[in-house]
């Protein structure tokens, strides 16, 4: 449905190039919740406005390429990539991003929201303003959410309320492709639940794609069926959840697991020292050579690739396959 082939999207900025996806090449299915997980500064964010197709100033893609599947009426399918993928938001793809306590406008009402998200090319735009609450109203009914939303201002509504509001945003048109920033960040534990079971509900019903970034990887685990991991602008690894969690390979999904805290064990965490290496000019071999438990002499000097080792498991670590001379 979307296909990256070594993708690579800089930030041209006055301070250097940032590179912030460098080398990304992945699959992304109809019908399954891919998680991206990594710290942050690791290029989840930018990989996602990526696949949203919203590339402004100085964000570039720089070279590889990017492409999705779109249904072009009567069973036929068209190839579009950026430039084109816009044209087709809210309707195909859509964006719940990161921090709904402030990217709601703060002074249009919600229900005046939804109507701008709705595209002057659909047909419910043409039947008019009192369609769409209409619409809009049965939605939220659907979603369980509080008929008077509609009315009321942003700030009028608590976080775990804005946040649902903008899950409703992002799939009311039922987009075959959502692309979900960090949906329960800043929430408390309750609201996280909630956000994350609507999530998954919506996308069961509706039998479309869920990207979701979290650094939360008890996120990934309780809804992703593939995972990838992203480090310092690389995928590192990725591959279906369960394998993931169960006999992950690169050292870093490892201590990324580790850290996770579990019932009953009571044995001190332990994070993982150090920060990502500045992406304006990242080092050399494996860019997570600085940090690693398990780093060789070749890490540093040697960029490991990408290599299979399992179904649909992939990892890019020189502890598996061979070390070219
Ligand atoms: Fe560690 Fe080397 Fe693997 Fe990088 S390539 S994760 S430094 S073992």
């Amino acid at each position: 449905m979307l296909r990256l082939r070594e993708l690579k999207c800089h930030y041209h900025t006055p301070r250097g190039v940032v590179q912030a996806v460098d080398g990304v090449s992945i699959s992304i299915q109809p019908n399954e919740v891919l998680g991206i997980a990594g710290e942050s500064g690791c290029g989840k964010s930018t990989l996602l406005k990526v696949l949203y197709d919203y590339l402004q100033p100085p964000l570039r893609i720089v070279s590889g390429s990017y492409e999705a599947d779109f249904p072009d009426g009567d069973g036929k399918v068209k190839t579009i990539g950026p430039g084109e993928i816009r044209e087709h938001w809210w309707e195909f793809i859509s964006y719940i991003p990161q921090g709904s306590m402030s990217v709601l406008n703060p002074v249009i009402r919600i229900e005046n929201q939804f109507f701008d998200a709705v595209p002057k090319r659909h047909p419910l735009k043409a039947k008019g303003k009192e369609a769409i609450r209409e619409r809009v109203a049965a939605y939220l009914k659907e979603l369980e959410l509080p008929i008077e939303v509609l009315k009321s201002y942003p700030h009028q509504l608590s976080g775990g309320m804005k946040q649902r509001v903008l899950v409703a945003l992002g799939t009311f048109l039922h987009p075959q492709i959502v692309l979900a920033d960090e949906p329960t960040t800043a929430l408390d534990v309750v609201v996280q639940k909630g956000i994350l079971l609507m999530l998954i509900e919506l996308q069961q019903q509706m039998e479309n794609t869920l990207v979701v970034v979290s650094h939360d990887m008890g996120v990934h685990y309780q809804i992703s069926d593939r995972l990838a991991i992203m480090y310092a602008g690389k995928l590192v690894e990725y591959g279906p959840t369960d394998a993931i969690f169960n006999n992950p390979l690169h050292p870093y999904t490892q201590m990324l697991i580790q850290s996770l805290p579990r019932v009953g064990d009571r044995s001190q965490r332990v994070g993982i020292s150090g920060r990502p290496p500045n992406l304006i000019d990242p080092p050399a071999g494996c860019r997570f050579a600085a940090r690693c438990p398990k780093a060789m002499e070749h890490c540093a000097h040697q960029e490991p690739e990408l290599i299979q080792m399992g179904p649909d498991h992939f990892v890019s670590c020189h502890l598996y396959g061979e070390v070219a001379s």
